[in-house]
């Protein structure tokens, strides 16, 4: 079996002699669990099997260990559109493999790409395997044929990591802030920092797209920075004294970044602020990633006076153990979970159950994506302590913040 090498290198032959392939990548789903299971020893003979496999079912091919777990198929161009070769594949491994005495059924994902004859660089074809076995990977099961609609998203995620690079190049992102109204001050004493991004043509882009992007390109660093800078200038300023602190959303790489703790002082001290003026929100899926140095980051900056909050509790990302073993100040309930409060009495039940057990534990409780005043209201006479919704304001630049908080009236805003 070649390696990937071997793979690149017949490939650029194939391509050089402008030659008509398909080219399949299969990857093994969970293997891990393989690994834990049998041992690695055994583990490695399921992989090899599975090569052996695809050599059986296609012997025309040439098959390569194209990943730790993913392996390449070059065959003649097809026939027929190719989709029975997947088929094949799919049957064949829905069934157990065998070594001796044991048995496995691996989970597979399938990707492939049909080469005319047109022009290709190895480059990109690499590329575009590798994406659409991604969206295989994280897809239901169905096979992912780069074409189309798989072409077209790649080509998007292009474009919108050099809109993104232009973008911070030329300081063309923006900070928002939505205001968090308190319900024990009775007024809004905090708001979240969000990153905003336009094309240059105007059209904004949801950062729920370009957050994950930059999280895999390596520009979150810098873009977390920016906001981090931004919201430091904004809370020195004097502009917004209402507001006693502001929150900002670290992803993962900030954490595993050693120079987040001098960085967050040096921030601090050089805008001359207190570290409770500062929030940071981080979801589980950070907090798992390395629960030990999570804990030893935030105990960290727990000491030098930072508080956290744990975002989008609720969500597939979240469980109560993470609350309870790390250093959270305070909860973020996923809206998800405000779907259908507080008119059905399982959700009212769950809702309030959560905030008195998060009181008990000492930690205080945010609700998010309220947009009724029935959830409002409901809310506040639970004891939620902090509301943030687009029924009590939504994100605005920092002039509208600035006017907002300075210019609103009590009577005017909505009664909690
Ligand atoms: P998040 O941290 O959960 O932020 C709250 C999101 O809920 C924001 O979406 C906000 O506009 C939206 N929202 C607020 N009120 C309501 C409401 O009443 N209803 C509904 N349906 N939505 C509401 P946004 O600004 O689109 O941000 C999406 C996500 O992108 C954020 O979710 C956060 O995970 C990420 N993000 C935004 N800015 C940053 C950043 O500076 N750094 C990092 N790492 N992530 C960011
Ligand atoms: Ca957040
Ligand atoms: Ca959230």
């Amino acid at each position: 079996m070649g390696n990937r090498k071997g793979f690149r290198n017949e490939l650029s032959l194939r391509l050089a002699g402008r030659q008509r392939f398909q080219v399949i990548l299969l990857g093994l789903q969970q293997f891990s669990d393989i690994n834990r299971r049998f041992g690695h020893q055994l583990g490695d003979a399921f992989l090899y099997e599975t090569a052996r496999q695809l050599e059986h079912l296609f012997p025309k091919g040439r098959v390569f260990r194209f990943g730790n777990v993913e392996f390449a198929l070059l065959l003649p161009y097809p026939d027929d559109d190719g989709a029975a070769r997947l088929q094949t594949i799919r049957d064949r491994f829905e069934k157990p493999l065998t070594l001796g005495t044991d048995q496995a059924v691996l989970t597979v994902r399938l990707a492939d790409l049909l080469c005319a004859g047109e022009h290709w660089t190895v480059g990109r074809l690499l590329e575009a395997l590798e994406y659409s076995l991604d969206l295989a990977r994280k897809g239901d099961g169905e096979p992912v044929r780069f074409q189309g609609q798989a072409a077209q998203m790649l080509q998007r995620r292009k474009d919108l990591v050099s809109l993104m690079r232009q973008s911070l190049q030329e300081r063309r992102f923006r900070v928002w802030y939505q205001p968090v109204w308190n319900t024990a001050a009775d007024a809004f004493t905090s708001a979240e920092a969000l990153l905003r991004l336009s094309t240059p043509e105007g059209e904004p882009i949801s950062p729920a797209e370009f957050i994950p992007l930059a999280e895999e390109s390596g520009l979150i660093n810098d873009l977390s920075w920016l906001v981090l800078e931004e919201v430091c200038r904004l809370l020195s300023g004097g502009t917004v004294s209402a507001l006693e602190s502001v929150s900002i959303n670290l992803s993962m790489q900030q954490f595993l970044d050693p120079d987040l703790v001098p960085r967050l002082r040096r921030c601090l001290e050089t805008y001359a602020l207190s570290p409770t003026q500062l929030k940071i929100e981080i979801t589980e899926r950070v907090a798992a990633q390395d629960i030990g140095r999570t804990a030893a980051v935030m105990d960290q900056l727990s000491g030098m006076g930072i508080h956290f909050y744990l975002d989008d509790f609720g969500t597939g990302w979240s469980n109560l153990s993470c609350a309870l073993d790390l250093p959270f100040q305070c909860v973020k309930l996923d809206h998800s979970l405000l779907s259908a409060y507080p008119a059905s009495p399982r959700s009212r039940q769950l809702i309030h159950g959560l905030v008195a057990l998060f009181h008990e534990l000492d930690v205080a409780v945010v609700a998010e994506g309220v947009e009724t005043q029935a959830q409002a209201d409901a809310l506040g006479g639970c004891g939620v302590d902090w509301l943030q919704g687009y029924h009590l304001a939504r994100p605005m630049p920092e002039e509208a913040l600035v006017t907002f908080l300075n210019t609103a009236e009590k009577e005017a805003l909505p009664r909690v």
